[in-house]
């Protein structure tokens, strides 16, 4: 599972840097053992929210044995208390109810069974639009612009760190551009993060116009033929008409450099915000082009349901999730692992 890769290495093994002078089999193992570390702490950050759904379900059939309206009832409140939405709450419950009446549902493993069903099946809706998670990218796209866009205090920075860090670990030329200049400390905070994970930080003194320091950025990623730029962003909702301003501004400059630019345009919510983070989704949908979403903080909430909500009323796929405040701590977003990891 590749972050983002080139055409020409569709076959080729993304792990390759890993060293030089490693057999393919031994990279293979140790991407491998990588990918299921990343698994192993997805799993624990979704620990709280599988205890609000699965292990109350269980506890609450071992006393009562049976699937009746009470119990359909209780499932409903709990579905609701992980921030999965008031909409899939009822489409899942729609389709228990069904499968209660026509006896197909009647012991836990067929109602667990009959929830998974309906989970993915909105999840895998929202995949069709926006940037698909199995991107690869031609050749003659350079740079490959991803535009990070997001409330202040989401954690976009922090995902651009871990982001390039793990795009550049791949074999990838990366640069990052700090387009936030209304704060100092953001431009502070990337520089940490780009001297750890060895990317170059294109910035300007607080307060410069972010397209010009887009236009720079674009100007040096072109001349180190870079092949992904990644751009910080201000996340100043309350100033709405200024910020629609800036990012229609940036997109401007950024497709005028370079075709088709921005390629993605990332929107960042915090987990543990829940409905409200949504609703400020909502508005950012309004002013930016936004092809997918990065969900963060999924290791400090019980709310994990809100990655459906998110998918379902945004339709737009979840691409990575931040489950903490390492650098190793992002991961792709699988569907398949978060569906399965809520029921185990
Ligand atoms: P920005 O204002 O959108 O750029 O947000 P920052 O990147 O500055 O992040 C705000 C805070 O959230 C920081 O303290 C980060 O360490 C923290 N943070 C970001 N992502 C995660 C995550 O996935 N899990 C946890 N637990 N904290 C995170
Ligand atoms: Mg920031």
């Amino acid at each position: 599972m590749a972050f983002w890769r080139r055409k020409k290495n569709k076959e080729a093994f993304s792990g390759s840097i890993l060293g030089l002078d490693k057999s393919v089999e031994e990279l293979k193992a140790r991407e491998e053992a990588i990918e299921r570390e990343l698994g192993v702490r997805f799993n624990k950050a979704i620990a709280k929210t599988r205890h609000s759904i699965n292990d109350k379900l269980d506890t609450v059939f071992e006393s009562r044995k049976k699937i009746d309206e009470a119990f359909l009832d209780e499932l409903e409140e709990m579905l609701i208390s992980t921030d999965i939405g008031v909409s899939t709450t009822f489409q899942v419950l729609d389709s228990v109810r069904k499968g209660v009446s026509r006896a197909e549902i009647t012991d836990m493993a067929a109602l667990k069974g009959r929830m998974k069903e309906e989970l993915l099946s909105i999840l895998h809706a929202s995949e069709a639009a926006g940037v698909a998670s199995e991107t690869v990218v031609d050749e003659s796209v350079k740079p490959y612009v991803l535009l990070v866009v997001g409330v202040n205090g989401v954690g976009k920075t922090t995902t651009i760190g871990k982001l390039s860090q793990r795009i550049k670990n791949e074999g990838n030329e990366v640069m990052i551009c700090a387009a936030d200049t209304f704060r100092a400390a953001a431009s502070e905070q990337l520089e940490i993060w780009s001297e750890r994970a060895g990317v170059p930080l294109i910035q300007q003194k607080q307060g410069t116009d972010p397209a010009a320091v887009l236009f720079d950025a674009l100007k040096s990623a072109k001349a180190r033929d870079a092949d992904v730029l990644i751009v910080d962003t201000a996340g100043r909702l309350h100033n709405k008409s200024n910020l629609m301003a800036e990012l229609e501004k940036m997109k401007r400059i950024a497709s005028r450099e370079v075709e088709n630019a921005p390629h993605e345009t990332l929107l960042v919510i915090d987990a543990v915000t829940g409905q409200n983070g949504l609703e400020q989704a909502r508005q950012f949908m309004n002013v930016a082009e936004v092809t997918g979403i990065v969900l963060t903080k999924l290791d400090g909430t019980a709310k994990g349901g809100i990655a459906v909500a998110i998918s379902k009323e945004l339709n737009l796929p979840i691409r990575y999730v931040g489950i903490g405040e390492g650098v190793d701590d992002l991961t792709l977003f699988d569907p398949e692992i978060y569906v399965d990891g809520l029921f185990e």
